[in-house]
């Protein structure tokens, strides 16, 4: 039975990764911070098959004591401050999570788990100010935002490691994915949140930043076996995951709406607080390495991924008074 250790398995990608993971028959273990709440939300309904070790990307002796503890055969590196708006309120606390976490993480991989495979989770956002249209795993980066700017320092560091110490590491360059799963911040679960309150009567609007910023949205748990089929190829390599097509907020907003039997005109409002200091360009991935290599495709449509997310937000809004 092979062993996985996941940092992030409380959130979105790590929850996905996670039941995967124990279909195939994977012992799977989790990195958790400490913290007074215990953010079980996503895990909950499978916490009893999975082990968690205390540990903190900050903190490079704990990451070293979980390695060594758990003996993993893959690790996937999925922690990090990963909102864009907050990245430029906390730039310097999202470098050291999402930046120096990274080589963290390989530095003790490399000292008591070498052999073990590692995926590091890379973002479209790298792209940012976009040099050219769709974005391949050739494409420069030009990042927009700290966040970016982090997440560039992870994927070379990533690729560094890979090429200076021979460890079979890789670098996944995810578009954005959503789920029922996705953090109440990002704009898709926000509107889909959002839509849903409206429904039952808990709000009366919805205040959003730009509704014609457009992104290549996909189906999180399609791009967590993207994630695992990268570590199961002969050689270590770098991989864009994506869609290939765009939406805007606006056309996220008509359909959400549209499953209520709402008119999303009626309710949302633009509000200058959600719009950002820089915006990224159109991103738009050219998945086709990941097709022909790992023979990996999205199977869900952005209409689909809006749908299941307004029908699960509706459902719990509509059980809680
Ligand atoms: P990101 O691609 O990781 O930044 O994902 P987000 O879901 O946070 O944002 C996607 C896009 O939606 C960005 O271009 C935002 O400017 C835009 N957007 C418009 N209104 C909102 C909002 O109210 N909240 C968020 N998070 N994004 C918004």
């Amino acid at each position: 039975m092979p062993t996985a250790l996941i940092s992030g398995i409380t959130g979105q990608d790590g929850s996905y990764l996670a039941e995967l993971l124990l279909q195939k028959g994977y012992r799977v273990v989790g990195i958790v911070r400490r913290s007074s709440t215990t953010p079980y939300e996503r895990i909950s309904h499978f916490v009893d098959k999975v082990e968690l070790l205390s540990a903190d990307l900050l903190d490079q002796h704990s990451l070293l004591e979980a390695m060594a503890e758990c003996k993993p055969d893959e690790v996937y590196n999925l922690a990090a401050q990963s909102f864009v708006q907050t990245s430029w309120n906390q730039p310097v606390l999202t470098g050291e999570f999402t930046a120096l976490g990274v080589t963290r993480m390989l530095e003790a991989l490399r000292r008591v788990a070498p052999e073990a495979r590692f995926y590091q989770a890379s973002s479209s956002e790298q792209y940012g100010k976009v040099v050219e249209t769709p974005q391949s795993e050739s494409t420069p980066f030009y990042p927009r935002s700290p966040y970016g700017v982090a997440k560039c320092y992870g994927h070379w560091i990533t690729v560094n490691y890979r090429e200076s110490y021979g460890l079979y590491a890789v670098s996944g360059i995810l578009f954005n994915h959503e789920s029922p799963r996705r953090g109440l911040e990002f704009v898709t679960r926000k509107v889909t949140d959002g839509a849903a309150r409206i429904k039952v009567g808990k709000s009366r609007e919805l205040r959003l930043g730009n509704l014609d910023a457009r992104r290549d949205w996909g189906f999180a748990g399609d791009y967590v076996d993207a994630m695992w089929r990268m570590l199961q190829k002969d050689a270590p390599d770098d991989y864009v995951i994506g869609t290939g097509t765009t939406h805007s907020v606006r056309e996220l907003c008509d359909i959400a709406f549209a499953r209520l039997d709402l008119d999303y005109r009626d309710f949302v409002v633009q509000d200058p607080r959600f719009f950002r200091p820089a915006e990224v360009d159109i991103l738009v991935a050219d998945p086709s390495k990941a097709v022909s290599c790992l023979d990996w495709r999205p199977q869900v449509s952005f209409s689909a991924l809006v749908e299941m997310m307004v029908e699960s937000d509706l459902a719990r809004h509509s059980q809680r008074p």
